[in-house]
């Protein structure tokens, strides 16, 4: 139900954390975090409160990384339990995704995977993103051109945010019939399912319109649509009184 992304010079796993803390007013049964660690996915995940996620990486720390997506679940398919929640993995472990909404048409997708051999370790509908992500990247295209791809592929209402592990510098992700805005930093750039997410590192915004994925590096930020034509989201300055 909340989902946050980062990359910048900060050490992403305490501004993930804290996003997802900022985050816990819309209500989830799960937490995790992913992080990109020298050409590795570094994650955890963990059923429960946001507490649980954090005491499990305080007895087994992950690695500094300055790119990182966090999740907060809201179960619609599969329990609630450590498997079924996000960050989810493609099978190499090289793309990591996290989703927030209901992907209609998976089951056939999954069927489809399956057919092909991809083994599946959870039972939400959101897993099969994680892997066809991953195939495409493998095949060639870079994680943005991946997400266009996928999406035209995908139904229902989705927000989805990914890492790939090499190509450590870039945050990619995906909106349709779901929350997704951009905060925009000074060398550092923000997702988050609403800006509550990242309001205490800037109040520069970009609301995603519908069917459109959006790359954030440290430099800068590129929006398109599902079909890869570049687009434009609508820019605006917060003004929430943070001390109200
Ligand atoms: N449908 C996905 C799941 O059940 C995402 C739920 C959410 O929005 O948090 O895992």
């Amino acid at each position: 139900c909340g989902i946050v992304g980062y990359v910048g010079p900060k050490q992403a796993q305490g501004v993930v954390l804290e996003g997802l803390r900022r985050l816990e007013y819309r209500g989830y049964d799960s937490a995790g975090i992913a992080l990109v660690d020298g050409g590795a996915i570094a994650s955890d995940k963990r059923a429960g409160k946001l507490v649980n996620l954090e005491k499990a990486i305080d007895e087994a720390p992950l690695p500094q990384s300055t790119t990182g997506i966090g999740h907060t679940r809201w179960a619609t398919h599969g329990a609630p339990n450590d498997r079924n929640a996000h960050p989810h993995l493609g099978r190499e472990r090289r793309v990591a995704l996290v989703h927030n909404g209901i992907i209609e048409n998976f089951a056939r997708l999954r069927a489809e995977l399956e057919a092909q051999g991809h083994e599946m370790l959870s039972e939400t509908d959101t897993e099969i993103a994680a892997h066809l992500l991953e195939l495409e990247v493998d095949a060639g295209a870079d994680l943005t051109v991946a997400m266009q791809r996928v999406c035209s592929r995908l139904e229902g209402a989705f927000t989805l945010v990914a890492i790939d592990a090499q190509d450590p510098d870039r945050v990619v992700a995906a909106r349709r019939n779901s929350p997704l805005v951009v905060g925009l930093g000074e060398g550092e750039n923000f997702l988050g399912s609403d800006v509550a997410a990242f309001i205490e590192h800037t109040r520069e915004a970009l609301e995603l319109g519908q069917d459109q994925v959006v790359t954030i590096t440290r430099e800068g930020v590129a929006v398109s649509g599902f079909d890869g034509v570049p687009a434009e989201g609508h820019r605006y300055h917060v003004d929430w009184d943070l001390t109200a």
